[in-house]
């Protein structure tokens, strides 16, 4: 359910007018503030900067959220290819 909503809102945004681009990505937008923080609070870190859930300083969910969040220039599919160039 939550892929294809997010199917829909990417094609969406990319498809539509902008006018309702513009619309729609204004409403996702604190949607998906709420659902990262959501995943994030699955993860807090210790003050030591160590996650309890990956038992590992390196937490997997941060580092996957941190990539997934790059400016578009920086994300690449995995043959090399920036994902929204055209
Ligand atoms: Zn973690």
């Amino acid at each position: 359910m939550v892929r294809l909503h997010m199917k829909e809102v990417l094609v969406g945004v990319l498809r539509k007018p902008d006018s309702t681009a513009l619309e729609m990505a204004r409403a996702e937008t604190f949607r998906l503030i709420g659902a990262v923080l959501t995943c994030l609070n699955a993860h807090p870190l210790s003050k030591e900067g160590w996650c309890p859930a990956c038992d590992s300083a390196d937490c997997g969910l941060r580092r996957d959220v941190r990539l997934a969040l790059l400016p578009f220039d920086h994300v690449v599919d995995q043959a090399g290819r920036h994902r929204l160039s055209s």
